[in-house]
């Protein structure tokens, strides 16, 4: 299984992919996750993407693809992957799939987790109140983290579409409830 999760703020990807990435026993590689420990550590790449993630802007293309090509290099990944939270633009999109295909190891999924979005901006409010432990979740970085995903990252699933199937799953309900929906489109039990 080498999938892409695709989706909006607060759709739920980062839960679901850390429950798939269990049952299917794939490492969970999240850029995002990726960035904030980088923030953490003080590394030179955390200084550099400070500023982007405080303003609930994306990091520049040449830096993430960088870091994923590193990522995805590695043993783990022999056996599969769940990227969640990259590609966010057309162009790590394109830069992905030549990645892959020089290493051999092309995608076989790509799911899309479709929630409304008043349902986005009052998940992602709550899990703001609820000290997510995100600096991005407050009401203002949360406004322009949708903004920049209708902007710079819906236009990917029109690629993943353009050259291949988008799984779409209903993201609404409990988190078995969608579970066991992406768990059926990928043949999992
Ligand atoms: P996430 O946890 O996926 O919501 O990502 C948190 C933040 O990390 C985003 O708001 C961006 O600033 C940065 N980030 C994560 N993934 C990417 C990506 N693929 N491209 C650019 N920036 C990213």
């Amino acid at each position: 299984m080498r999938l892409i999760f695709l989706g909006p703020p607060g759709a739920g990807k980062g839960t679901q992919a850390a429950l798939i990435c269990k049952r299917g026993a794939v490492p969970h590689v999240s850029t995002g996750e990726m960035m904030r420990a980088a923030v953490g550590s003080g590394s030179e790449l955390g200084t550099r993407v400070k500023k982007y993630l405080d303003a609930g802007e994306l990091v520049p293309d040449a830096v993430v693809i960088d870091v994923i090509r590193d990522r995805l290099s590695k043993a783990d990944c022999k056996q599969g992957f769940l990227l969640d939270g990259f590609p966010r633009t057309v162009d790590q999109a394109q830069a992905l799939t030549k990645l892959l295909s020089e290493l051999k190891m092309p995608i076989t999924h790509v799911l899309e987790l479709k929630v409304p979005d008043a349902v986005l901006l009052e998940r992602v409010r709550k899990r703001g109140e609820q000290g997510s432990g995100r600096s991005d979740d407050t009401e203002e970085v949360v406004a322009k983290r949708l903004q920049v995903y209708w902007k710079q990252t819906a236009p990917v699933t029109q690629y993943y579409r353009s050259v291949g199937t988008v799984h779409e799953v209903d993201g609404l309900g409990t988190v078995d409830e969608v579970l066991g929906r992406i768990s059926k489109v990928l043949g999992l039990k």
